[in-house]
């Protein structure tokens, strides 16, 4: 069996597309596009990508994105005041603050900046407001990632309903968000993380499984129930030939790209799992552009929101 594959690409363009009528309602509204604040602090590769990503999505669809940097050495403060300034900007409707934030901002700095973005502009849905609002099942503004699973599932129409749904990772920004909006579509999940003893024995009683662990090709076939839905949120790339080699067999095209471009992506999910599974998100191509679409839609939502 070929598991089919999830078309995150194709899904994304579709609710892009449906988004696009709201942008320009909103902005005839209220002449101005809805606003979208992204705040990037530090030098991070990964992260540039990210965030170039989104404002040039947000950009393409006609909202107002925005790019604040702060330097590398910038404190905590520099960017509470940051994040105050645009909370008071009325042309912002969302906030976006990249994370990691610098180690030297502390410890404690994106729990300290996540909280101080108003609830109503908080378009990565992290605030304790818009997660107790989840939670209650009220959602106002959720986090982009597991939101843009859940809206695959539902337009698959892969049945969650009285299902058996296993969630690895438990993260506040995939893992819990995601184990909420399984559960509150009627499943019955569990979630798994790194404390968890049998995990594979977990994961093969899932009807539904989630990756969201950081770990290239850990979820292995051992780990999957014949005809399983396998959604793969990891995003790893790897860059040695020696890892390369271990994940992907003699002939794959992926050996071929990295001969080519000295690293290929794979998500945390193994390439082996295609012969069992039913139906697998790829990497990339899968939960990455769903992410980027739902940055869109929270940004029209939150505009919405804010304009009563
Ligand atoms: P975190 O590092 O915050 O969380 C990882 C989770 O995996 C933790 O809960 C951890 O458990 C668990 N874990 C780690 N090792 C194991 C193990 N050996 N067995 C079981 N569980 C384990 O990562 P995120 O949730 O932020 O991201 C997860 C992945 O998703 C990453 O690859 C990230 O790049 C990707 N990602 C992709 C996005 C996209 O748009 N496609 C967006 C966001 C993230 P514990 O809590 O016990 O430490």
């Amino acid at each position: 069996m070929t598991a089919r594959r999830l078309d995150g690409t194709a899904w994304a363009a579709r609710m892009r597309a449906e988004v696009q009528p709201r942008v320009e309602a909103f902005t005839g509204r209220h002449r101005r596009p809805p606003g979208l604040a992204v705040v990037l602090a530090g030098e991070h590769p990964a992260s540039e990508i990210y965030v170039r990503n989104k404002i040039a999505t947000v950009n393409g669809h006609g909202c107002r994105g925005e790019l604040h940097r702060l330097p590398g050495n910038a404190s905590v403060e520099d960017a509470l005041a940051l994040v105050n300034r645009l909370n008071h900007d009325d042309t912002v409707d969302g906030i976006l603050v990249q994370s990691p934030l610098p180690e030297g901002m502390g410890a404690d700095a994106e729990q300290r900046v996540f909280d101080a973005v108003d609830p109503a502009k908080d378009v990565d849905g992290f605030h304790p407001v818009n997660v107790g609002l989840l939670v209650q099942k009220r959602p106002a503004l959720v986090a982009c990632t597991p939101l843009g699973c859940a809206e695959l599932l539902d337009r698959e129409g892969i049945p969650l309903r009285g299902r058996h749904a296993v969630v690895v990772g438990r993260s506040d920004i995939v893992g819990k968000p995601m184990a909420l909006l399984l559960l509150h579509r009627d499943a019955t999940v569990t979630i798994c993380h790194s404390r968890t003893e049998n995990l594979p024995g977990f994961c093969r009683t899932a009807d539904v499984l989630v990756a969201a662990v950081g770990r290239p090709a850990f979820v292995t076939g051992d780990f999957i129930k014949p005809g399983a839905t396998v959604i793969d949120v990891g995003i790893n790339r790897l860059t040695s030939r020696e890892a390369v080699e271990r994940v992907f067999a003699a002939g794959s095209p992926k050996r071929r790209q990295f001969d080519e471009k000295g690293s290929v992506l794979v998500g945390d999910v193994h390439p082996d799992v295609e012969a069992i599974a039913g139906a697998l998100t790829p990497v990339p191509g899968g939960v990455g552009p769903l992410t980027i679409a739902m940055v869109l839609r929270n940004t029209i939502t939150a505009a919405e929101r804010r304009a009563g």
